[in-house]
């Protein structure tokens, strides 16, 4: 790999004895991992059923393992959010935020959703979960990964920082800013990371990582945890930014640094850092939701799908915004949502056009396997499904939860003997 000279230089000069060992890694293919889906199956119970060769586990991740599976993405568990594809380094900075059931928690710079992902599996699916991402393109890329896992407590926003703060002043318990960096631990992976490199762009992005810091910092509550992390290695992003946040803010506390280097792990390299808020307050969000659509109508049209599809009552607290009928998670707060770019808030359950209720993609991944009709495909059954083909089955005519053996994929409408597809367009997997 042709590194940028300048970058050899600091490392060297960094690194003394360690730097021949660390060049080497370069040599090294990339390490490649995924993480388990907690919210739908076991580490155990997966590691039963892979569909690939499955390496060690991630010393640092529980429920991960590496993995050297050339297209992971295209199996049929993929598609079902029973695992999420990772750096095997970049899972270190979740874990270090130690988030609990119930909690406030906020993943500012979050696209693609990896570690978001990891913050839903240790919350259990209570508390408030909000991911954020500055770019909406990609907002919508970490929306679309939120809805495959099956995660019910998140609320998906695109918002820049300072626009967040300003509705989340001393709002949450824990916060993870995985910021934008120059991504030295990304050269093998991203090309644009090694074309990009230079001194100026190191500069660039640590100027950049100060101001998302400092509107974080604003958003935690008092005794509330932080984790900054990057996938680069230069000081100035790293240690030297730690150090300056903490003079820049004398009430935050270091309590644990760690930096994990591609020729002293098996991974790529990241470094995190977990601080604290040691005083302060905790407030609830400014700025009530001015409209309240909550239409009657709309709930009644659900509950008779509900009742139908179910077979029981649903039992989660709804809010109607527009068209859509969201199951909105105890404790999600109630912001106007274009204060802050929603993409989502929990779960979409359906559309309400007025007269008809069309259940959404969305409600079959997060509780898909509640529902009374359920089409049990098996792996293979489930490619047919997955491109879009209409499917028999031995069920009563309505609405169904097509699986992979237990697992939600998608909707479908039985009609006759034959389940017509309800997997979205884009959601199919390519012939
Ligand atoms: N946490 C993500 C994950 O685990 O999948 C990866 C996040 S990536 C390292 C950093 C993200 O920060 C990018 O998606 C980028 O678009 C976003 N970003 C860029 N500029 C930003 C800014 N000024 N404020 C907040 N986020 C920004």
């Amino acid at each position: 790999m042709n590194l940028p000279e300048e970058f050899i230089q600091i490392m060297q000069k960094r690194l003394g004895d360690d730097f021949p060992a660390f060049l080497r890694s370069y040599e090294n293919a990339p390490c490649k991992g995924l993480r388990v889906n907690t919210l739908k199956l076991s580490a155990e119970e997966f590691a039963r059923r892979a569909p690939f060769p499955l390496k060690e586990r991630v010393e640092w991740a529980p429920d991960a393992f590496r993995i050297t599976e050339e297209k992971p993405g295209a199996d049929v568990y993929h598609f079902a959010g029973l695992y999420y594809l990772q750096e095997p380094s970049a899972m270190c900075a979740a874990p270090l935020l130690g988030v609990k059931a119930g909690e406030r928690v906020l993943d500012l710079c979050a696209a693609p959703g990896g570690k978001t992902v990891q913050l839903a599996a240790d919350m259990g699916g209570t508390g408030v979960l909000i991911a954020n991402e500055i770019d909406r393109g990609r907002a919508e890329i970490l929306a679309q990964n939120v809805e495959r896992m099956g995660i019910a407590n998140c609320m998906v926003t695109s918002a820049a920082p300072g626009q967040l703060s300003a509705v989340f002043s001393d709002y949450f318990d824990k916060i993870l800013v995985d910021a934008p960096c120059s991504g030295e631990g990304m050269f093998k992976k991203e090309p644009q990371a090694l074309a990009h490199w230079s001194r100026q762009n190191v500069a660039m992005c640590a100027a950049r990582q100060r101001g998302i810091l400092d509107e974080a910092v604003k958003m935690l509550a008092g005794g509330g945890k932080m984790v900054y992390s990057t996938c680069t290695f230069a000081e100035e992003e790293d240690e030297m930014q730690v150090e300056a946040l903490l003079k820049r803010h004398p009430g935050l506390r270091l309590l644990e640094m760690k930096k994990l280097l591609p020729h002293e792990v098996c991974g790529e390299g990241h470094f995190a850092a977990l601080l604290q808020k040691e005083d302060g307050v905790r407030r609830n969000p400014v700025g009530k939701l001015r409209e309240v659509r909550e239409f009657e109508r709309a709930r009644k049209a659900f509950d008779s799908f509900s009742d139908d599809f179910f077979g029981a009552a649903f039992g989660e607290e709804l809010s109607v915004w527009g068209a859509a009928v969201n199951a909105v998670p105890r404790g999600m707060p109630a912001i106007d949502p274009r204060s802050v770019g929603r993409l989502s808030c929990g779960v979409e359950l359906g559309r309400w056009d007025g007269k008809y209720f069309k259940p959404s993609h969305a409600l079959a991944m997060a509780f898909g396997t509640r529902a009374k009709r359920k089409l049990s495909l098996s792996r293979e059954e489930s490619v047919r499904y997955l491109r879009g083909e209409p499917v028999p089955a031995d069920l009563e005519n309505g609405w169904c939860a097509v699986c992979v053996e237990e697992f939600p994929l998608g909707l479908g409408k039985c009609v006759n003997g034959v389940v017509k597809n309800h997997l979205p367009k884009g959601l199919r997997m390519l012939r």
